[in-house]
């Protein structure tokens, strides 16, 4: 689980990184109207960071996500107070009401993260269809992390849907268009694909799962190529550099499972919402 606070807190550090530079570069100014609505649209974050929590608990157990949560310690029912962990934070400790067990980490994280990632992103794009589409897809994109986290999968009920979404989104998404999306798409699926059989053909198993292949196709969709090619790059060494830490940490051995998912969710998210700053930082090396 600490690779998960690694990543989380490299996720926001990176989002809070962008937020500033865009704010010096471009001198936005953050007028009080504009604050307000992006406080507005950062409690709608919450509220879906609640549901988000309620979905990854309920979706790995085949569940229905229609009614509230239940304490996973006593299985009581919650109030939906309750359901909102940060609500139940300042209101009621953290603890189940019945049992006075404490509310899973997870929990106000996921709602935190969402909440200010809501904030970000209204201040970053406005009122747009570019909003909505990545204000989606990073909200299927934190589902699938936090359940390929803590289940190792990666759900078809999740990413079938998603596919059809960033397809149907691509039609739309400013400066992206069907066929660098398609062409995206295929091209991580492949990618991964190949590795999936060539990893049985060679070791007879694969530390990777067909999830993965699906996983990598949402993500070349919504990036497009060829930016998912550096979402694929991100991927891998962020995967390589986060293994090394957890095996010269003692925390894992060479052959545990590494959540390929998370790493390939971090990657796409960074150039979904980074894509012209990274290429334009790495073309400027040059
Ligand atoms: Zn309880």
């Amino acid at each position: 689980m600490s690779a998960c606070y690694l990543l989380l807190t490299w996720l926001i550090l990176q989002l809070g990184f962008v937020f500033v530079k865009s704010l010096w570069y471009n001198s936005v100014s953050l007028e009080p109207v504009e604050c307000s609505v992006a406080a507005l649209y950062a409690l709608l974050g919450l509220l879906v960071g609640a549901v988000l929590n309620l979905a990854a608990d309920r979706l790995p157990q085949r569940d229905s996500i229609r009614s509230l949560a239940q304490c996973p310690h006593c299985q009581g029912e919650w109030a939906l107070v309750d359901n909102v962990s940060l609500l139940a934070l300042l209101l009621r400790r953290g603890r189940c009401p019945h049992c006075g067990a404490p509310h899973p980490w997870r929990r106000p994280i996921l709602e935190l993260v969402t909440a200010l990632t809501f904030a970000f992103y209204w201040l970053r794009y406005g009122p747009s269809v570019q909003l909505v589409l990545i204000t989606l897809y990073t909200c299927i994109l934190f589902l699938v992390f936090v359940i390929d986290l803590e289940h190792r999968l990666i759900l078809r009920v999740v990413i079938f849907p998603a596919i059809g979404i960033a397809i149907l989104g691509s039609l739309v998404y400013p400066g992206l268009g069907v066929r660098r999306a398609l062409l995206g798409g295929a091209f991580s699926f492949l990618f991964f694909f190949a590795i999936v059989v060539f990893g049985r053909l060679a070791f007879g198993r694969t530390a990777m799962g067909g999830g993965d292949a699906n996983l990598a196709a949402f993500i070349g969709l919504i990036t497009g190529f060829p930016e998912v090619i550096l979402a694929i790059l991100i991927a891998v060494l962020l995967g390589g550099l986060v293994s090394l830490i957890l095996i010269l940490g003692r925390v894992k051995k060479l052959k545990s499972y590494i959540p390929y998912g998370v790493f390939l969710i971090a990657g796409g998210l960074a150039v979904l919402v980074l894509g012209e700053e990274l290429l334009s930082w790495y073309f400027g090396l040059y």
